[in-house]
C-alpha cells in the first residue's frame, strides 16, 4: 500500500498513525480472543483491554470514580453524554463539533477572538430552574482557539448544571488532569493524536449516572455494548503511552514560522484566534477575495494537504460556520484555510508548504481584495 508523499498539514482532520502504534496492532490483530470469553485467550484480550485503559486513566489522572468506556471514537462519545443525559435544557457554544451541536436547545455565543463568551453563558444560567447540561469544546477544531472551561466547569457547579467536555483536539496537545478539572463528562478520540481511527473513550466521571447508547451485552461495564475493538484499543493506548507535549511545543515553533512568513509574503492574510490562546499545532487564515476552493485546489496539485475548516463529510467546501460565529466577513469566511500540523511534521515540511504558498499567491494575488 502507497504512504503519501506530500506534504500533510491537515492533522484536526486525522493524524497518520505512529509506526509502534500499527506495529502493536497488527501484532494484536493476529491474536484471537473475545475478551468476554473466560478460557486463556479470552482472558488475555481482557488484560489487554483493562491495560489499555489504565494507560488511558494515567494520562487523563482520572480519579477513582471515573470511568473511562472504550468507543467508537468522539461522536459516539458525544453522543452518548449529549443523547443520555437525564436533562431539560442543553447549552453548548455556537462553535461546537457537529455530533455536539445538533442536541442545542441553547448557544453560546462566541466573540471575535475564538473565545466563547462566558458572560453571556452566566447569563443564561442566572434563576436557572431547569436540569442542565452544559457541553463546551476545550479547544476548537478549526481555529484551535481553547476555551476557558475552568470557567465553564465553575459556572456550572455554581448553577448545579452538568457538564461535558470535547476535549478531541487537546488530548495529546497539552497536559490534562482530569482530577483537578472538575468536568462530569470527557470525550477524546484515537486518531487525532497517532492512533487508529474508529477508536476513543468517554470519561464519566465520579460515577454521574448516563444510559448505554448502544444495548446489549454487558461490555465496557453495561455501558457500551458489543464485542470490544481489541486492536483498535490497543492501538489508541499505545498512542496514549507515546505523547509528547514537548514536541508539540516545537511544533508550536513550526506554525509560528509559518504563519510569520505567510504573512510577509501576503500582507492581506487574515489569522483567526491569532490573539487568543491556540493549540500549537493549528493555523486558519483567510486571503479575502480568493475563494477557498481556489487555494485548495492549487495547494493540492502542489502535494499539499490543508482543509477549508473542518473535514466536511461530503468531500464539498462550505463556508465555515466557525468563523461565522465569531463575526468573520462573508469574504473571510469563503476564503478560509486551515493548516494543521502534527507529530510527523517537519521543519523542511514547513519551508515547502512557504514556497508552494509564495508561488500560489503570484498567481491569485491580483483577486485579493485591497
Ligand atoms: N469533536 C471534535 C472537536 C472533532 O474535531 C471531531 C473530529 O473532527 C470529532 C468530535 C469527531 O471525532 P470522531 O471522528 O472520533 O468521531
Amino acid at each position: 500500500m502507497a504512504t503519501f508523499s506530500g506534504i500533510y498539514l491537515d492533522h484536526n482532520a486525522t493524524t497518520p498513525v505512529k509506526p509502534q502504534v500499527c506495529e502493536k496492532m497488527l501484532e494484536t490483530l493476529m491474536f484471537t480472543g473475545n475478551a468476554s470469553a473466560i478460557h486463556k485467550a479470552g482472558r488475555e484480550a481482557r488484560r489487554l483491554i483493562e491495560d489499555s485503559r489504565q494507560t488511558v486513566i494515567k494520562a487523563l489522572n482520572a480519579g477513582p470514580r471515573d470511568v473511562v468506556v472504550f468507543t467508537s471514537g468522539a461522536t459516539e462519545a458525544n453522543n452518548m453524554v449529549l443523547k443520555g443525559a437525564e436533562v431539560e435544557r442543553i447549552i453548548t457554544s455556537a462553535i461546537e463539533h457537529p455530533s455536539v451541536l445538533f442536541a442545542a436547545t441553547e448557544k453560546i455565543s462566541v466573540l471575535p477572538s475564538g473565545i466563547i463568551d462566558v458572560d453571556a453563558l452566566e447569563k443564561m444560567l442566572v434563576g436557572n430552574t431547569q436540569q442542565t447540561l452544559i457541553s463546551v469544546m476545550m479547544a476548537n477544531n478549526e481555529t484551535g482557539v481553547i476555551q476557558p472551561i475552568e470557567k465553564v466547569i465553575a459556572l456550572a457547579k455554581k448553577y448545579g448544571c452538568l457538564v461535558h467536555t470535547d476535549a478531541v483536539q487537546t488530548f495529546g496537545k497539552i497536559p490534562m488532569d482530569l482530577q483537578k478539572l472538575g468536568a462530569d463528562f470527557v470525550t477524546i478520540t484515537g486518531h487525532k493524536m497517532g492512533g487508529p481511527q474508529g477508536t476513543g473513550c468517554l470519561v464519566i466521571c465520579n460515577c454521574v449516572a448516563l444510559p448505554p447508547l448502544l444495548q446489549g451485552a454487558a461490555q465496557e461495564k453495561n455501558l457500551r455494548a458489543g464485542t470490544e475493538n481489541l486492536a483498535g484499543i490497543v492501538g489508541f493506548a499505545t498512542a496514549v503511552k507515546l505523547i509528547d507535549f514537548e514536541g508539540y511545543q516545537k511544533i508550536g515553533v513550526l506554525r509560528d514560522k509559518l504563519e510569520k512568513a505567510l504573512s510577509a509574503i501576503s500582507p492581506a492574510l487574515k489569522i483567526f484566534g491569532k490573539d487568543a490562546p491556540r493549540v500549537p499545532n493549528t493555523s486558519m487564515l483567510a486571503l479575502p477575495g480568493v475563494p477557498s476552493e481556489t487555494l485548495l485546489i492549487a495547494l493540492d496539485l502542489a502535494g499539499v494537504c490543508v482543509s477549508s475548516g473542518s473535514a466536511c463529510s461530503s468531500g464539498t467546501v462550505r463556508a465555515s460556520r466557525v468563523l461565522k460565529a465569531m463575526g468573520a466577513t462573508e469574504a473571510e469566511t469563503q476564503s478560509a484555510l486551515r493548516i494543521s500540523l502534527g507529530w510527523n511534521t517537519t521543519e523542511n515540511d514547513v519551508d515547502c508548504f512557504i514556497s508552494k504558498w509564495q508561488e500560489m499567491y503570484e498567481r491569485v494575488k491580483d483577486k485579493c481584495q485591497k
